[in-house]
């Protein structure tokens, strides 16, 4: 695909012109003018309203509006609406309703409720796709196809259960395989025909929501549900494809949504797009890191910000209102992290239903004179004067952060040894350090090409899977440092653990030996002593380490293990690797990171900006520097800025400049 998917920022979002009386659309377009808006998402969910019957298509409402979209020349995200189902299909054919994790099977409603398995979910869908794609895929107009919507949950019906056991059959040719795979002969569940196999659900092995009594059944099917769900998109994308060969084919992911895995979803996307909403109390750092894991998934490749409120949501606890200045700034935010577009949901406010309270760039007063409308005007404005600028930039970072859905599947399964152990928030821990440090990082898979990076960071690197342990090593070897932490090395991609003392596979890379692991309840805690006598606390987990070739750089200082290792380093080939084998408060663990990164040589954008975010997008040689102000009060701009130019106002950076809370400057 072309590094410049797009002509211009892509400035809308989603529009249901069809929720509204036909008198109400030029009104629309005469206010998104004003805010220069150039894009529309259509026909999201308008299955039923294209398709009012089995026989029957009617696309004379949504010719309308392509039609009307067109001759303003906006560049329309055309989705295929096949993320709720229509209450016909759902009646004639109960096979295309979910059965959810208690085995009921579900009747009309909601959405995103399609068995991905059901036959005749598959044969609609794909038809509507290739519809669409025959009457509006050669209009210039249409800049991006959107499959589905939010793509995500699971099903447990018997087509599922049929669909499961093909896939397996692929995957371990025998029931031999399968059996020592899952480790069957535990609780004598061996299994002697593949149609003895049922889905790991409550009515089966699960254990509550979350866990599972055989977590080797429970990760395959998260694995072949994501593949299932992946299959749908594919389906509908080739159905595109073969009509229209040139357009962009995206589907809206969620960030660090558990459900699927990204990386191979991303494999089939030309672009990736996703929808941010991060609540009122998530930290800046979690909504950066999510930007960068989406950057990530076609290795650093721009994508498109397909969601985002103008103002406020509906559907979390507390739904504030975006401060004034935040919706641009978070814009920003995203565009610097390697956003191509900037798109809402949604243009204008519903009137009913559940999302009537979700914000909109036209509120429910219907007019033009609301705060929310005027920023929205303001970045508009600012978009249209960037033009193609950073349209395709990437980035050049020289830490990553490996992320894994199989590691985030497996982890979370694990019974044992503290509950409270969370994937994504161990990997924040360590993200949010070079965060606020301004040191840029590329969230990568583990099948990424390590040698680009100086530094690897590795937080719970649970289950090593065939092959990346010799790559880690050869990455070492040659140089590399690479940072590793408790709960690592422990299971191959099956979940059995590796034989011969942990951190297994890494053993030789870290130079230790880790030989017991003890859970510490939230009101414990332990201590690690620095050879510098620093002393912080340790919380969570606390592995019990040998040395076997490393050396210590802190040792607990309280319970029996006191003066054991806690933190060790041990060089291997030309290249350092650090082993954390617990949790360090948050001082603790920037202590030991300011020193990996010393050793590692790895510089920040820029030294001392506390309390601002900073970081690069490059272009032909050319670079974007982000300054972004998400804090309350104002900021002394870095000198190291001083008489560069902000591409925003086109004004120099002045010495001292003081940047306002919310405020942003892009600087060349
Ligand atoms: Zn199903």
């Amino acid at each position: 695909m072309k590094n410049k998917m797009f002509k211009r920022i892509l400035y809308g979002g989603d529009y249901n012109p069809n929720q509204w009386p036909e008198e109400i659309w030029s009104e629309d377009l005469r206010i998104f003018k004003q805010a220069e808006i150039n894009s529309a998402t259509v026909n999201v969910f308008s299955w039923a309203k294209i398709q009012p019957s089995e026989k029957n298509y009617d696309f004379s409402e949504l010719d309308k509006v392509i039609d009307k979209l067109s001759q303003a020349k906006y560049d329309i995200v055309l989705a295929t609406s096949t993320a709720a189902l229509p209450a016909w299909m759902s009646k004639r054919y109960p096979e295309v309703n979910r059965t959810d994790y208690e085995g009921r099977q579900h009747k009309f409603g909601q959405r995103h409720n399609a068995c991905p398995n059901s036959l005749v979910y598959q044969k609609y869908a794909r038809k509507m796709a290739e519809k669409l794609a025959e009457r509006y895929g050669q209009n210039p107009q249409i800049t991006c196809w959107h499959i589905n919507n939010e793509y995500g949950g699971q099903c447990y019906c018997e087509n599922c259960a049929k669909a499961f056991r093909v896939w397996l059959q692929q995957k371990y040719q025998t029931i031999e395989a399968l059996n020592k795979a899952w480790n069957l002969e535990f609780w004598g569940h061996t299994i002697y025909e593949w149609d003895e196999i049922v889905l790991p659900n409550a009515l089966s092995e699960g254990i509550g929501k979350d866990k599972t009594a055989f977590s080797g059944i429970s990760i395959d099917y998260c694995r072949f549900n994501s593949d299932s769900i992946l299959a749908n998109f594919k389906m509908e994308r080739d159905a595109i494809r073969s009509i229209d060969q040139t357009t962009p084919i995206t589907t809206n992911l969620m960030g660090t949504y558990k459900t699927l895995d990204y990386f191979k979803w991303a494999k089939e996307m030309d672009i990736v797009s996703w929808d941010n909403y991060p609540s009122y109390n998530t930290p800046w750092a979690q909504t950066a890191m999510r930007h960068d894991l989406m950057r990530g998934l076609k290795n650093g490749q721009s994508f498109m910000l397909m969601e985002q409120t103008p103002s406020q949501q509906n559907w979390q606890p507390y739904n504030s209102l975006k401060r004034p200045g935040q919706m641009r700034a978070q814009s920003y935010q995203a565009i610097a992290h390697g956003a191509d577009t900037i798109q809402f949901f949604q243009l204008r406010r519903s009137v009913g239903a559940c999302e009537k309270f979700h914000g909109a760039v036209i509120e429910h007063v219907g007019h033009e004179n609301t705060r929310v409308f005027r920023e929205v005007a303001q970045l508009g404005a600012e978009l249209n004067q960037l033009g193609d600028a950073l349209i395709g930039a990437t980035s050049n970072n020289k830490v990553g952060i490996l992320f894994d859905w199989d590691n985030y599947w497996a982890l979370e399964y694990t019974s044992g040894p503290n509950k409270d152990l969370k994937y994504v928030d161990q990997i924040l821990q360590y993200y949010t350090y070079f965060y606020e440090k301004n040191i840029a990082v590329d969230m990568i898979s583990v099948d990424s090409d390590f040698s680009q990076y100086d530094l690897l960071v590795a937080p719970v690197l649970y289950m090593i899977k065939a092959g990346l342990a010799e790559r880690l090593e050869n990455y070492v070897q040659a140089g590399g440092n690479f940072v590793t932490t408790f709960m690592s090395g422990l299971v191959d991609e099956s979940d059995l653990v590796y034989l011969g003392g942990y951190p297994g596979p890494l053993k030789n890379l870290a130079g230790i030996w880790v030989e017991e692991i003890d859970a510490l309840a939230p009101e414990q805690a332990n201590k690690v002593n620095f050879a510098t006598k620093e002393e912080y606390e340790c919380h969570l987990l606390c592995d019990l380490i040998h040395i076997e070739g490393a050396e210590t750089i802190a040792n607990y200082s309280t319970d029996f293990y006191t003066g054991t290792p806690a933190i060790t380093k041990n060089s291997y080939g030309e290249g350092k690797v650090w082993y954390v084998g617990t949790q360090l408060e948050k001082n603790g663990l920037t202590y030991l990171l300011d020193q990996v990164t010393q050793e590692s040589k790895i510089r920040p954008i820029a030294e001392n900006a506390q309390g601002l975010e900073i970081t690069k997008r490059v272009i032909d040689d050319q670079e974007f520097t982000f300054v972004l102000n998400l804090s309350q009060v104002e900021k002394r701009v870095p000198a190291i800025f001083n008489g560069k130019k902000n591409l925003l106002t086109n004004q120099f950076v002045s010495k001292e400049m003081v940047l306002k809370s919310f405020d942003v400057l892009i600087i060349i």
